[in-house]
């Protein structure tokens, strides 16, 4: 951990500052980002925002969104490229390793600028000069709070910042219910409402803007397409590539699958595998002792959260899932003993 005071005396004077975030943002990723510049604006210096990928569009209405500089390979490398090569200060919000950004992350490993993490997943890569890291932070914007807070200007923290930082906040603890919701969530929420922030229209901008084919493709993945396997306490969904373009589907509508896999009574562990085309993407989530962070780190070459964790798998889709299934067994005793109570902080 570094100490606020070295983060004040790198702002002291006005910075080029580059902020990024992991591929594929979620709400906490983009929600971060977008606080971080807002309130680094405030201050007087100049910032960019550069994602990996695109993100769902229900999270345009994040002020500073039109801002963004999504790394599109080929198209803007060379843009991107100079950005970092010219950033005094780059911040990397809510990842741990620099394998999460794609390119990006060999061309900021080499970059000038002073690297500051703010982030709470597990067993962070040391990258970074200024690390802000605590897995038990139940969102990177906690963390994002916490920072701004303690450099002294949480009276910065306006409506458009603080919605940002609520709608991380609400997305990575699952609207407040997963066990890292803790006291000092609540009373940032509580700061976050005295900024002014309007939490049931950040809720209906997240939850409820699905187009109608989403829907549907929800409908038919939770008839068609879930497997639940009462002997490993243990649901899984697999989804072709095919099946993506029959429901049009765009980035975002994947989001949150995997939990109603984990909704059904008694199971501990679920899984969404993806077909991507390039690769298989999977989210895998569970309740209580199980931890996927290892599952995901050991057998799928990803990480994250002990709950909550992603992998990916360069097989086809049919043999990652039986390559998913033939592990099991190794876990049953794990799977079917799991005490549900007892479970660390997660995401
Ligand atoms: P999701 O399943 O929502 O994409 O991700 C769940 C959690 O696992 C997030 O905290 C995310 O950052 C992490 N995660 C997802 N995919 C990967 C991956 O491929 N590698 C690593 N290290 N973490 C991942
Ligand atoms: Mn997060």
């Amino acid at each position: 951990m570094s100490t606020i005071n070295d983060l004040k005396e790198l702002l002291a004077q006005p910075r080029q500052i580059f902020i990024t975030t992991h591929h594929k943002p979620d709400a906490d990723a983009l929600g971060s980002s977008l606080a971080m510049a807002g309130y680094l604006r405030k201050k007087g210096h100049h910032v960019t925002v550069v994602t990996p990928s695109d993100y769902p569009s229900f999270l345009e209405w994040m002020p500073g969104n039109s801002e963004v500089v999504i790394y599109e390979s080929q198209q803007n490398d060379a843009q991107v490229r100079d950005l970092i090569s010219r950033a005094e200060v780059i911040f990397c919000l809510d990842f741990s390793c620099l394998g999460r950004i794609n390119e990006m992350g060999e061309y900021i490993r080499a970059a000038r600028g002073t690297k500051v993490l703010i982030d709470h997943h597990l067993e962070p890569e040391q990258f970074a000069d200024l690390d802000f890291s605590n897995p038990k932070a139940a969102a990177t914007a906690e963390l994002v709070f916490e920072v701004i807070r303690d450099l002294g200007d949480q009276r910065l923290i306006d409506v458009g910042i603080g919605e940002c930082l609520y709608a991380g906040i609400m997305t990575d603890t699952g609207s407040f219910r997963h066990p890292s919701t803790s006291r000092n969530v609540h009373l940032i929420i509580a700061e976050l409402l005295d900024a002014g922030i309007d939490l049931s229209s950040v809720h209906r901008r997240i939850y409820d803007s699905h187009s109608e084919m989403r829907l549907r493709f929800l409908g038919f993945v939770l008839k068609d397409k879930l497997t639940v396997l009462p002997e490993y306490n243990t649901a899984y969904i697999a989804i072709t590539q095919d099946e993506l373009r029959q429901y049009q589907s765009k980035t975002g509508d994947t989001e949150g699958l995997v939990n109603f896999a984990l909704s059904i009574e008694g199971v501990v562990f679920a899984a969404i595998l993806i077909d991507r085309g390039s690769a298989v993407k999977i989210s895998f989530r569970s309740v209580g002792d199980f931890s996927v962070n290892e599952f995901a780190r050991k057998h799928f070459n990803g990480g994250g959260h002990h709950n909550a964790s992603g992998g990916i798998s360069y097989d086809p889709l049919n043999v990652t899932v039986q390559r998913f299934l033939d592990l099991l067994p190794a876990y049953q005793t794990r799977l079917v003993t799991a005490p549900l109570a007892v479970a660390p902080p997660t995401a």
